[in-house]
């Protein structure tokens, strides 16, 4: 089932949305080499606690952190670790969603850990890129995967693949809400958008071919082909004007 969100109900998701960017610039700032995902998580989580909200992903399906971080090969659900340390050429996803007065936001973005080759610096342009397609689709009485459509577009047309197993999503009262939205798909087809719904936008992009699976850890989803992915996560509501990004900084 699909809710349409108030006005008054996109301001907390807004309100959750700012929080989540804040949060994962600020955790942007501390990637280096040397430093552990594990400690990055724990900037992550006392950050959003000290503007009094609630991580989101924590307890969620029984995951243990605030954020999903995600190196090199790894799609998403990445889960933090001290093990896991970071060193130059890396590129991580970080993925984090939080919860104001009931209501979520959702966003990731994918930095690099120092200088980056320019295929993997392209790889990360293009996955933004294509995200920002993406939300230009969303007015009301467009399609659903007319979104999808110019992600897959944008990404394809640059020589890369997109993951199909892993898809947006409504989001407000719960993380993961109807409908799912797909990053690829026919133009013109699916339901109609309505000003009111607030969508998760999360393209993932992998430098080689698009097939996935997952370590026995039971959540980091990697490349089968052990290529790089890049990953970025806007919440958007839709209004009568067209997008509104609410997991961009003002
Ligand atoms: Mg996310
Ligand atoms: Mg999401």
């Amino acid at each position: 089932m699909i809710t349409l969100k108030s006005k008054d109900e996109i301001e907390k998701i807004r309100r959750a949305g700012q929080v989540v960017a804040e949060c994962i610039l600020r955790t942007a700032e501390q990637v280096k080499p040397g430093v552990t995902t594990l400690d990055l998580d724990r900037i992550a989580e006392e950050y959003i606690v000290s503007q009094g909200l609630r991580p989101a992903f924590k307890g969620y399906l029984g995951f243990r952190h605030t954020l999903c971080l995600s190196i090199n090969e790894e799609v998403v659900h990445g889960i933090p670790s001290k093990k896991r340390v970071l060193k130059e050429g890396d590129i991580l996803g970080i993925d984090c969603g939080a919860i104001y007065e009931g209501f979520y936001g959702d966003s990731a973005r994918t930095v690099p850990c120092g200088p980056v080759g320019p295929e993997v610096q392209r790889l990360m342009d293009v996955t933004r890129e294509s995200l920002d397609r993406g939300i230009e689709q969303m007015h009301p009485h467009k399609r659903l995967y007319d979104i999808g459509a110019a992600v897959q577009a944008h990404a394809e047309g640059q020589g890369f693949s997109v993951v199909k197993e892993y898809v947006g999503h409504g989001i407000g009262r719960a993380l993961h809400e109807d409908p799912q939205v797909p990053n690829y798909g026919t133009p013109g087809t699916g339901m109609r958008l309505k000003e009111g719904m607030v969508l998760a936008i999360e393209p993932m992009v992998n430098l080689g071919g698009q097939e996935t699976y997952i370590l026995g850890d039971g959540w980091t989803v990697v490349t089968k082909d052990g290529s790089f992915s890049a990953h970025f996560e806007d919440t958007i509501a839709i209004t009568e004007k067209g997008p509104e990004i609410l997991t961009r900084l003002k």
